[in-house]
């Protein structure tokens, strides 16, 4: 029998509605074996995570999703067995996190020009961890009835164009890719097909991640259809590299699917976790 692998996950130490404990026992309910924990730029979910897996018998896999500006768009690179400790990546994501209050503090700025008041007090009370993110905004515009779920709320306040969008100054593709080498860690691509960038641009920021130690693709995904997924799996054949799979499950209220939930990987793929990377990667842990 395979393992069902589900290597992208939310809690609230970022923007994810359940606490690592009730990730993980979902998880173990849907009857992952291997499961990460991927938060936004924050690592401190992943002891509490990794004691619960412990006790429900789950392989757990620590892991981390790192915002990246490339070209003036933002990517997300997941980040697979990493050391929580390590010093690089620690003083790197401090940063990043830095950012993230001076973005949040902006957000709630323009928000309040378009007549919102209170929007960054109002955003800390959904969040549980050390950082705001826009889901958190999200959260609390529906709270307040502006709109009815997190799909449209992004699309009326939290995107490009929109009055509570601040564009994104994230690390550098280079920085980010560094940090996750020197705690351990194993690269992936975040969700390819979510980016509004055309399939050229696609390819050439693929070939720039691949050359700077980027080792995977995330073929399949909670939020890529069928049809994305066969494309996405394309990616990796034509660059050789290996293919990741997770849910990026952020709550019951906010995600396309549940932890393990996923569509099936393509035969022609390359599971990273049967490659030789991670099997010296787990050694590590
Ligand atoms: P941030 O990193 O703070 O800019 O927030 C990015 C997060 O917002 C993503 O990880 C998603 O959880 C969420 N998000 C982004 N776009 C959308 C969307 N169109 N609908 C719902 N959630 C979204
Ligand atoms: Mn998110
Ligand atoms: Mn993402
Ligand atoms: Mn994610």
């Amino acid at each position: 029998m395979s393992l069902l692998y589900d290597l992208h996950c939310h809690s609230t130490a970022s923007d994810g509605s359940l606490t690592p404990t009730e990730l993980v026992s979902l998880a173990s309910t849907n009857n992952v074996d291997v499961l990460a924990l991927t938060d936004h730029d924050v690592t401190h979910g992943l002891h509490e995570a990794w004691q619960q897996a412990k006790a429900q018998g789950i392989q757990f896999i620590p892991g981390i999703e790192i915002s990246v500006s490339w070209r003036h768009q933002t990517i997300h690179i997941v980040g697979l067995g990493i050391d929580p400790d390590n010093l690089e990546l620690q003083q790197g994501l401090e940063s990043t996190i830095i950012y993230r209050q001076q973005r949040a503090e902006k957000i709630a700025e323009r928000l309040a020009l378009a007549g919102i008041e209170g929007a960054l007090e109002g955003a800390r009370k959904f969040a549980g961890g050390q950082i705001l993110s826009r889901t958190h905004f999200g959260h609390f515009l529906i709270d307040q009835g502006y709109a009815k779920d997190m799909k449209k709320v992004f699309k009326k306040y939290l995107v490009r164009n929109k009055p509570g969008y601040v564009p994104g100054h994230w690390a550098s593709l280079e920085d980010a890719l560094n940090w996750i080498k020197q705690a351990g860690g194993l690269a992936v691509l975040a969700h390819p097909a979510r980016y509004a960038i055309s399939n050229g641009r696609l390819k050439e920021f693929i070939a720039e991640f691949k050359e700077l130690g980027g080792v995977a693709i995330e073929v399949v995904s909670g939020s890529h259809s069928q049809d994305e997924v066969l494309r996405m799996a394309e990616l990796t054949k034509y660059f050789g590299m290996s293919a990741s799979s997770g849910s990026d499950y952020h709550g019951p209220t906010n995600s396309y699917r549940e932890p393990g939930q996923l569509h099936e990987m393509p035969g022609q793929c390359q599971p990273v976790w049967e490659t030789q990377s991670w099997t010296e990667m787990l050694e590590q842990l």
